[in-house]
């Protein structure tokens, strides 16, 4: 996209309603999935730390191309009357609706339930070992690399335990 990206550029395509109340549902069971596999000081960490958001709640800056989502972080400031003192992290789930309707018309067996669910998953998953500190969310490259494989394999491990249709098909999109 040029300097004039702006002036020239379309409208990117955003779920359909149909498709939003598919990935709200989606989106619950992920979170259900993984915070039962974790332990119950992780599930309790992860209340309130995330949000998860669509296209149309994205602000321009959290709207990427390629990735069929990403996590952005911001700073939360405590109230000053709360028990604990200091900032703390929070992620917005940022899902790339357009990225992920492109998949789908290019890849048949690919269904919307499932995908987003193991989407969310990963991500989850991500924000879970940030919290550790297990993974820093500045990495390198190198280290993101592998912070990949071992998050895209530890969602497959907690997925494929669990009867979901039309999730052979997502690992198979995914190479494994
Ligand atoms: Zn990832």
């Amino acid at each position: 996209m040029g300097m004039d990206g702006r002036n020239t550029m379309k409208k990117i395509e955003e779920f359909s309603d149909e498709q939003i109340v598919i990935v709200n549902n989606a989106i619950e069971m992920a979170e259900d999935i993984v915070s039962e596999f974790y332990k119950m000081s992780s599930s309790q960490w992860l209340r309130n730390r995330y949000d998860v958001l669509t296209l149309s709640q994205l602000s321009k800056s959290e709207i990427v191309f390629g990735p069929f989502a990403q996590i952005v972080r911001y700073l939360g400031k405590r109230n000053k009357s709360q028990l604990g003192s200091g900032d703390f992290d929070f992620y917005r789930i940022c899902l790339q609706d357009h990225s992920i309707i492109q998949a789908l018309r290019e890849n048949f067996s690919l269904r919307l339930d499932p995908f987003v669910l193991y989407i969310i998953a990963h991500e989850l998953i991500h924000i879970i070992r940030f919290g550790k500190f297990i993974q820093f969310f500045d990495a390198s490259p190198d280290e993101r690399a592998l912070e990949e494989t071992i998050v895209h394999q530890s969602t497959v491990d907690i997925l494929k335990k669990i009867n979901i249709s039309g999730m052979k098909e997502v690992f198979k999109f995914y190479g494994c």
